[in-house]
């Protein structure tokens, strides 16, 4: 099973996509993480991307869809994706839809999150991850079950983006209304899109993003 989670910056991409892998045995495709582990690294795309990423512009599609195509041909990605932040623009969109047909995949289903820009700020502005494994987490909504502790790794030291600043949000929003948001009627056409309701808290989301998935009858059951 092959899906792409669609939605605005704090929709509830990665929290979604840490479930399904969890759950089914996904593998999580994050663009944004991969960004993010390569400027930490200091690495030629790192010091390409950061000052692009810290603004909240979007990188070329160029190097996205590079990135991408390198990250999909790796064997693991047969076990089934969700990609998280990809595509971004209708050309990834298109690029997208090559890649996988030069090998020989291809997608179960596109599922929006649907969340107005008001409850997107508030959720960008008490999200921070664990700095260890990077599980994430809210201030309000999604607190580790002991305070200062990682549910997964047991950590105790946490992160916050530095893009996700009120400054920064703004112009991501912006970005996803005016790029990202118009490859919605393309995946429409194709009749893989299915639109969740992202405003309802974080276990009624995962609940309705398995309905979907057992609606589409492609459920891979694991173990
Ligand atoms: P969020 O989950 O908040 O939407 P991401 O972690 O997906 O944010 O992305 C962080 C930043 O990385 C983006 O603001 C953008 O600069 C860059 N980025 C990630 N994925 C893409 C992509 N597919 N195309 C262009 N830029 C991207
Ligand atoms: P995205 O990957 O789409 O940018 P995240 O999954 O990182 O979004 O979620 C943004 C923030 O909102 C995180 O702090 C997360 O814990 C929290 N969050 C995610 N989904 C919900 C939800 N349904 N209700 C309330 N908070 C949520
Ligand atoms: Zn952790």
């Amino acid at each position: 099973m092959n899906l792409v989670l669609f939605g605005p910056p704090g929709a509830g991409k990665g929290t979604q996509s840490e479930f399904l892998q969890a759950k089914f045995g996904l593998v999580k495709l994050a663009t944004g993480d991969m960004l993010r582990a390569a400027v930490s690294s200091g690495s030629p795309l790192g010091r390409q991307v950061q000052d692009i990423m810290a603004k909240g512009h979007l990188v070329s599609d160029i190097i996205m869809i590079n990135l991408l195509q390198q990250r999909i041909r790796l064997p693991d990605a047969r076990r089934g994706f969700i990609l998280d932040g990809f595509p971004r623009t209708l050309a990834q969109a298109e690029a997208l839809d090559r890649m996988l047909e030069d090998e020989a995949m291809r997608l179960d289903a596109v599922i929006e999150l649907k969340v107005d820009d008001a409850k997107l700020i508030e959720r960008i502005a008490g999200r921070f991850s664990c700095a260890k494994c990077g599980a994430g987490y809210h201030d309000s909504f999604r607190q580790p079950k002991m305070a200062g502790i990682c549910d997964v790794c047991g950590s105790k030291e946490f992160i916050r983006r530095e893009d996700d600043k009120a400054e920064t949000v703004a112009q991501r929003l912006q970005a996803y209304h005016k790029k990202t948001a118009p490859s919605l009627p393309y995946y429409k056409r194709r009749g893989v899109l299915v639109s969740v309701d992202g405003m309802a808290d974080i276990d009624e989301v995962a609940h309705q993003i398995e309905e979907v998935l057992r609606a589409n009858k492609k459920i891979a059951k694991k173990g």
